[in-house]
């Protein structure tokens, strides 16, 4: 069944001015309405939207935003961009360069244009390069973070919430949503709004002059009036608790734009909720590539676990589970639950547990002694060297 967007998108509409949290003195929060209030005057950049909330407001609607994440993105940002300008109190005080730039470019088309003067759509300004917040989806409470390897086929488009570690970051980037391109004859600009990774430039001027007199103008793109957003990629893998014995830990590639990014670092456990998204490959890289598509997953929201006080990762012993330990030879038992899969080699599990709690700086007369432990393994091939030497690291 197709779903009604139109309807959906009043749907939103109402629910970002109407909805209220009751507070605990019995009086009402608009969370939603005050942040748009915060955003039409560029106090406030990012609009998260908490599923918890559109449950209880339209839970059918809610639903339909975890099958189909990217497509509500998009609502809601042309919701919010609709429903900004009622929510302006005041003139914005500080203008930044686009602020002038477009400000310039709607004087020039005053001048130059009568208003009745129906222009070509892709030379008007887009809502893309106008807009300045952007919306982001906060997985429902409910909703359980799975491990990597359960993220499949079908989940692609939805909104699903990973748990794993950041393995890998790259530097945060400005990336290119607008193109903004002048033609050299007629000075008209054109603007080409870049949804996925790659874009074709733009080069034959789209306007009205130059297409009636066949002017042929050519297309130049000017970074100046162009946007651009904070980009990072960041590749988690699952904890070592996820993975079943003897498999190989998968990893994820996690694509971060805006104010996701900047949120982990290498090391840190996250949970990440985004949207399952494949990579749509042109050029060269679709022809090395094949039939062959990866996917990745639009960050919507990053929480690090060993940042945050939740104590997700409650690991602490009860008195009873410390006494059942100690009961008989402790060193033999946690040395044996060293990489359990491995059968027997308890002599070396040994020297591999010391390896990992053992050694103490020592620094006689003040000077400093490393106490680290080193270790090399010597033996045929296949009898688990390496397995071990990963599972201690
Ligand atoms: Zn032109």
């Amino acid at each position: 069944m197709q779903r009604d967007y139109a309807k959906d998108k009043e749907t939103i509409k109402s629910f970002l001015a109407e909805f209220y949290r009751e507070e605990d003195d019995g009086k009402k929060n608009f969370v939603y309405a005050r942040q748009l209030t915060k955003i039409a005057h560029r106090e406030q950049i990012q609009l998260i939207v908490d599923m918890d909330d559109l449950i209880s407001y339209r839970d059918e609607v809610a639903e339909a935003i975890q099958m189909n994440a990217r497509r509500y993105v998009k609502l809601f940002s042309d919701a919010v961009f609709e429903l900004l300008p009622s929510y302006k109190e005041r003139e914005v005080m500080n203008k930044d360069t686009l602020d002038i730039f477009i400000e310039h470019r709607l004087m020039m088309q005053g001048r130059l244009h009568s208003p009745t003067d129906a222009r070509d759509a892709r030379n008007n300004i887009p809502m893309e390069l106008v807009k300045r917040y952007d919306v982001y989806f906060k997985a429902p409470s409910t909703a359980k973070a799975v491990s990597i390897r359960d993220v499949k086929a079908d989940q692609i488009g939805k909104l699903v919430t990973v748990r794993g570690i950041a393995t890998r970051c790259t530097e945060v980037k400005p990336m290119m949503t607008v193109a903004t391109y002048t033609c050299d004859r007629c000075g008209a600009e054109t603007y080409q709004p870049v949804t996925s990774m790659s874009f074709k430039p733009a080069i034959d001027c789209p306007s009205e002059d130059c297409r009636v007199n066949k002017a042929g103008g050519r297309l130049y793109l000017q970074t100046r009036g162009s946007k651009f957003v904070k980009f990072q990629e960041i590749k988690i893998q699952e904890h070592s608790d996820q993975v079943p014995v003897g498999h190989i830990p998968r990893s994820l590639t996690v694509m971060c734009r805006g104010e996701t990014t900047r949120c982990a670092q290498p090391g840190d456990h996250v949970i990440i909720t985004g949207i399952f998204l494949p990579i749509q490959k042109t050029g060269f890289r679709a022809v090395v590539s094949g039939l062959l598509s990866e996917t990745f997953l639009d960050a919507h929201r990053i929480a690090c676990l060993n940042k945050s006080d939740d104590g997700e990762l409650n690991n602490e012993l009860t008195q009873e589970e410390l006494d059942e330990l100690a009961k008989d030879d402790f060193y033999t038992r946690i040395a044996s639950s060293l990489a359990p899969e491995i059968y027997g080699h308890l002599d070396v599990k040994k020297a591999l547990l010391l390896l990992l709690v053992g050694g103490v700086d020592r620094s006689p007369d003040g000077m400093k002694i490393r106490g680290n432990i080193n270790i090399c393994l010597m033996g045929d091939p296949g009898v688990a060297k390496s397995q071990l030497l990963g599972y201690i690291d």
